[in-house]
């Protein structure tokens, strides 16, 4: 009897919701290689012992999560495409990125892992700048796009950004254009949460 009137009134909870758009939760989306580790110019991080947290995005995350942003990484990998790293190399690295991330953020590391390793001559709609990795994470998720915000390092990660309708921040020397928002440098992530 509970039950059956606990389930009509989810049912009519949702409906009440439908009408304002399926799509509620929010998102803070995560380029890998220069905003969660040190970017190493030019190669890959193969192995544990060449990810080097970029110490600096930990409070940051922190506060987004707490204030209800899921933390989901798009990162592009085409060393396995190259056949520079093996695809469970990477998935090696993946892990202890997140047993590193849970130590630093109360046992939790990332709420979800997008990576495309496919070349980047293969134009896949999932490899950045393309937003397919984004777009699949907003469906998967139920994520409202305009509260959703990308911090990246490239060019390109900007772009796949503003392709899926989200928020852009890129860290570095870029044309002031490129994104909704630069930071030049790591020191200013924190201050990145006064705009959530
Ligand atoms: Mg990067």
């Amino acid at each position: 009897m509970w039950e059956c009137m606990l389930f009509v009134w989810k049912n009519e909870y949702g409906c009440s919701h439908v009408n304002e758009g399926m799509n509620t939760n929010k998102a803070l989306f995560l380029d890998r290689d220069g905003v969660i580790n040190h970017r190493i110019v030019g190669g890959y991080v193969r192995n544990q012992h060449e990810f080097i947290l970029q110490s600096e995005i930990i409070p940051l995350l922190r506060a987004a999560r707490q204030m209800g942003y899921l933390l989901i990484l798009v990162s592009n990998q085409q060393g396995v495409g190259k056949g520079v790293m093996t695809l469970e190399e990477l998935e090696h690295v993946h892990e202890y990125m997140q047993e590193v991330l849970a130590s630093e953020l109360d046992g939790k590391g990332l709420d979800d892992i997008n990576y495309c390793t496919e070349l980047a001559s293969a134009n896949s709609i999932r490899r950045k700048p393309a937003p397919g990795m984004l777009l699949e994470a907003i469906s998967e998720h139920s994520l409202d796009p305009t509260l959703c915000w990308f911090i990246g390092d490239s060019v390109s990660d900007a772009q796949a950004g503003r392709a899926a309708g989200v928020h852009t921040v890129l860290i570095g020397e870029h044309p002031a254009e490129s994104a909704d928002v630069i930071i030049p440098h790591h020191s200013g992530l924190l201050a990145l949460i006064d705009l959530f």
